[in-house]
């Protein structure tokens, strides 16, 4: 067994300890620990090879990522990784893959749990002169907006809104549908005030539009009985 082969699914433990910080093992977009930028690379270590995607310089996997950030060849790249790893380990099992639910779930948790400034929430309602406040509205200063092609468009204020609970005559899930209409009809001036150019702007509220739709039809999921879903 050679040291690729070993080093499958294990360059979480590998690569930080070769002068690639954790930060670049992310699977969402971000700077390239290559050539810098803010958005364009992100690792997504499919099947366990370290594997990665840079628009400015290109993919790769693991060992590749290891050569280009210190100009290796590819023995001397495999002699730093044995040093690690070691010559005579058995080969890692994948990790169980995670069911496409308890991703959205978890996806769901970080959204709420990054949500921690009420000044957004304040800021956005008062700017369209309104006045109520619910403590289901959660602020984000930094949230991550997509376009319709999943990339970055970057990081702005958010409103986070959990479906907290569905009444027996969805009473709690049509005020939150009725609400969600007010903040897409004004947000993108909001948006645009928040320092977002204007094609920024416009990007991010199409896909705002359709993300908060999405956000209010699964966070509502787990309240719905499977044969009304
Ligand atoms: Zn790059």
């Amino acid at each position: 067994m050679n040291t690729i082969d070993r080093a499958r699914h294990r360059w979480m433990e590998i690569l930080p300890r070769l002068g690639i910080d954790r930060q670049f093992l992310q699977n969402k977009h971000g700077p390239c620990p290559l050539c810098g930028g803010k958005d364009r690379y992100r690792f997504d270590d499919k099947d366990g090879s370290g594997s990665y995607y840079c628009h400015q310089c290109g993919a790769g996997v693991g060992v590749i990522l290891l050569r280009k950030l210190h100009g290796w060849d590819f023995k001397t790249a495999c002699d730093e990784i044995d040093g690690i790893i070691g010559t005579d380990a058995a080969p890692v099992a994948p990790p169980p893959p995670q069911k496409p639910d308890q991703r959205r779930a978890e996806a769901i948790r970080r959204a709420i749990a990054q949500a921690v400034s009420p000044a957004v929430v304040d800021a956005c309602l008062s700017r369209r002169g309104i006045s109520a406040r619910s403590p289901a509205l959660l602020g984000d200063a930094r949230c991550p907006y997509f376009d319709d092609d999943r990339r970055l468009v970057g990081h702005f204020p958010a409103m986070v809104a959990p479906i907290l609970g569905l009444g027996s005559d969805g009473f709690t899930f049509l005020m939150a549908t009725a609400f969600t209409a007010v903040v897409i009809a004004t947000s993108r001036d909001y948006l645009a005030a928040e320092g977002a150019s204007p094609q920024q702007a416009d990007r991010m509220h199409a896909a705002f539009t359709k993300s908060v739709m999405l956000h209010v039809t699964a966070w509502t999921r787990p309240y719905v009985g499977a044969a009304d879903w």
